[in-house]
């Protein structure tokens, strides 16, 4: 039998869970794009975009998922033949290199492995070895989303520094906006790359871009604008269609306003610190499972370097990771996340990988019920682990709350 059907709860790290207010938002006619609520709502929306970031400088809004937001980042930072420094600490970093070279950018990349953050000692080498400035940017992913990495965003603005290279600092905030603490003019960061459907509760369909005014004064030039990616026209739009160029994503829009308000009515940084208190109660679980159980484990060992929003880890051997998600899905109504990227000789589908989403629309109920049904799971699979788990998630909790 299944115990599947009641309310399913979809872990995955994006989309993530939509909440009912966000959704009765969107649940409306077609909106007048020429005047009324639309054009009056979307001018609420710029300060508290900024707030979200940290940033007094600019923001915009594509219709585009989170590729399209890095051809859109791109686009605005880069010529043709321009030097980007990609720093990768996952499948995401690797990902915007690919998309940057696809535009004509010339790409160097430092690849730290599935499992480590950037290591600031070959980030300064790399830096000071470009005597010519040559490289215009860094662009580097704060939490990847397929290793749940996190790399110390300040820390990199502090080697940039240290070494007097000019290049500007871009972060993929895409799988932690909302959810990891971000604090852009603070933290020196040029550029941020967003997107609607993870810490902001909202479908796919936005792509978000924030920059600095830095970023905006040093890339005047760049030639691999077109039309639709440029923000000239968007970061200095003083009428409603003037954002867009075309129609506006008018749905998504109004439900944009409605997670935004849900954020600052909870406070941003009552927002971060439930992000940090669910993750480390799916951590304490993971610790206890995988003691004594060596084929069990947190994919990153230092907690300071994981993300909040999602948590990456081995349940093996393959394909334990994937019998298990199966029997979540298919008998207890909980899908989690794919190991995405993370195929060893060993396994090379990446079948004793597995991540759980924390991003959002989450609490400890939730967290706790995931936990438990893995727990069910892995009794009635006869995955081997270790006693304890739900003991130690539930201690966080309530440490916690
Ligand atoms: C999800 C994600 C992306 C890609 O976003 P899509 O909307 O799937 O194109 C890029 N970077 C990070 C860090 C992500 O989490």
């Amino acid at each position: 039998m299944s115990l599947a059907n009641g309310r399913p709860y979809l872990a995955i790290p994006g989309p993530s869970v939509m909440p009912d207010r966000v959704l009765a938002a969107m649940h409306r006619a077609a909106p007048n794009i020429y005047a009324g609520a639309l054009p009056d709502m979307v001018e609420t929306l710029w300060p508290d975009l900024r707030r979200l970031a940290g940033t007094r400088h600019h923001v915009g809004i594509w219709l585009a998922n989170g590729h399209g937001a890095w051809e859109a980042a791109n686009a605005n930072l880069f010529s043709a033949g321009d030097k980007a420094l990609v720093l990768a600490t996952g499948r995401f970093g690797i990902g915007w290199a690919e998309s940057a070279k696809s535009q004509g950018i010339a790409v160097e990349m430092l690849d730290f492995g599935k499992s480590s953050p950037v290591d600031p000692a070959r980030f300064e080498a790399a830096l000071r070895a470009d005597r010519a400035h040559e490289i215009k940017a860094v662009l580097v992913t704060h939490v990847d989303t397929a290793s749940s990495v996190k790399n110390d965003i300040p820390a990199l603005r502090r080697v940039l520094d240290a070494v007097g290279h000019p290049a500007l600092l871009a972060v993929d905030c895409i799988a932690s906006m909302g959810c990891d603490e971000m604090r852009m003019d603070e933290w020196g960061v040029d550029l941020i790359v967003g997107a609607s459907q993870k810490g902001l509760m909202v479908p796919p369909g936005l792509g978000l871009i924030w920059a600095s005014d830095k970023a905006v004064e040093r890339c005047r030039d760049a030639g691999l604008r077109t039309p639709y990616w440029d923000w000239t026209p968007r970061f200095g739009a003083r009428e409603f269609w003037q954002y867009w160029h075309g129609t506006a994503p008018t749905h998504h829009l109004f439900g944009l306003r409605e997670s935004l308000t849900m954020i600052f009515d909870e406070g941003l940084e009552a927002v971060w610190a439930r992000h940090a208190a669910l993750a480390r109660t799916v951590w304490a679980a993971f610790e206890a499972w995988g003691a004594g159980h060596p084929s069990i484990g947190l994919n990153v060992a230092d907690p300071a370097q994981r993300g909040h929003s999602v948590t990456a880890a081995r349940i093996g051997p393959a394909p334990a990771a994937t019998r298990l998600r199966g029997w979540l899905e298919g008998k207890a109504g909980v899908t989690l996340g794919i190991g995405l990227g993370m195929s060893t000789p060993e396994d090379p589908a990446g079948d004793g990988f597995l991540r759980v989403a924390h991003m959002g629309h989450v609490n400890a109920h939730m967290t706790l019920g995931v936990l438990a049904t893995m727990q069910a799971g892995m009794v009635a699979l006869d995955i081997p682990h270790g006693p304890g788990a739900l003991d130690a998630a539930a201690r966080v909790v309530a440490g916690a709350a």
